[in-house]
């Protein structure tokens, strides 16, 4: 979870200007409602998801989110653990459905949780041929002074390098989630010697940032938040990775792409932000979905469909 979206400003209705109680009404109750069905844009793979937290949490509800994402083009996903309880649910998603592949960590928020048992329990599941990635792990300067429950930074970046390690030990990409930590989410990354592959999952950073992954041959996935009204810093980034280092991604049920932010995001929208991309980088839509959908393949070693 990337939990980014406060960060750029809020709320979905910012053409809607009326203040009368009856549009508030109807803003409130669009902000429940999914998005529509895009158009299609075949050959998408969701970079980064939470299936569960969509609500799949059983075979037939993996299925039905996954056949409404295949509609929509997006033929894969990546589903992604927050802590011990959802890795279990990730790794079951990834088996109950070919269509899902999971990646499992714990999150920088939950890094106080690496205990004995959770780091025994992570090494056997990122064995497993179903999980893809060891994700999403990587330091959060945002939540500890504003949750008692959230790890320190000092005890997230002790976890963080447990989860270098590992992805280096099992030869799988490195998934890192990263907010407000840029100087020191790169030094560790530095320090510690970085995987072979290493994505920066919503990335939110600006453009400095963003040459400085670059250059080291980081991957840069985006989310919905590149499409926001007020992110033009970020679609600077955007433009600027090369066409082998871009990933598209939801973070659902998080980040829902304008015009549709605030409501329920799930992997059937992630056409939207391909095309944002696609815009920002002034190529056609099909042309975007191909090297995103190839990328996605390569970098996380799914099988062909
Ligand atoms: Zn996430
Ligand atoms: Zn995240």
């Amino acid at each position: 979870m990337s939990e980014t979206a406060g960060i750029v400003g809020s709320g979905a209705d910012s053409q809607d200007t009326s203040t009368s109680e009856s549009n508030k009404a109807a803003r409130k109750r669009r902000r429940k409602e999914p998005p529509p069905e895009p158009t299609p844009l075949p050959g998408l793979v969701d970079a980064h998801t939470h299936l569960a937290a969509c609500g799949g949490r059983d075979p037939d509800t993996v299925r039905a989110i996954l056949d409404r994402a295949e509609r929509a083009g997006v033929g894969q996903v990546v589903t992604v653990a927050d802590d011990m309880i959802d890795a279990r649910w990730a790794l079951e998603a990834s088996r109950w459905d070919h269509r899902a592949f999971a990646a499992v960590a714990l999150h920088p928020t939950h890094a106080a949780e690496l205990d004995d048992a959770a780091k025994s329990e992570l090494e056997q599941m990122v064995a497993d041929p179903r999980v893809v990635a060891v994700g999403e792990t990587g330091l959060d300067h945002y939540w500890p002074s504003r949750s008692d429950s959230c790890a320190t930074p000092a005890v997230q970046a002790e976890a963080f390098r447990w989860h270098i390690d590992l992805a280096k030990r099992i030869g799988k990409p490195l998934m890192i989630h990263n907010r407000e930590a840029d100087d020191d989410l790169l030094a560790v990354l530095a320090a510690e010697g970085a995987p072979d592959t290493v994505i920066m999952h919503c990335f939110s950073g600006d453009r400095t940032v963003a040459q400085e992954c670059v250059e080291r041959g980081y991957v840069l996935s985006f989310a919905g938040t590149v499409s926001f009204a007020n992110a033009a810093e970020l679609r600077f980034a955007a433009e600027l990775v090369p066409d082998e280092q871009i990933l598209v991604e939801t973070d659902a049920p998080f980040l829902t792409p304008h015009p549709y932010r605030g409501q329920p995001n799930q992997s059937y929208c992630l056409p939207y932000t391909a095309r944002a991309l696609a815009e920002v980088r002034g190529v056609d839509d099909a042309t975007m979905a191909r090297i995103l959908g190839d990328n996605a393949r390569r970098v996380y070693r799914l099988p062909l469909q």
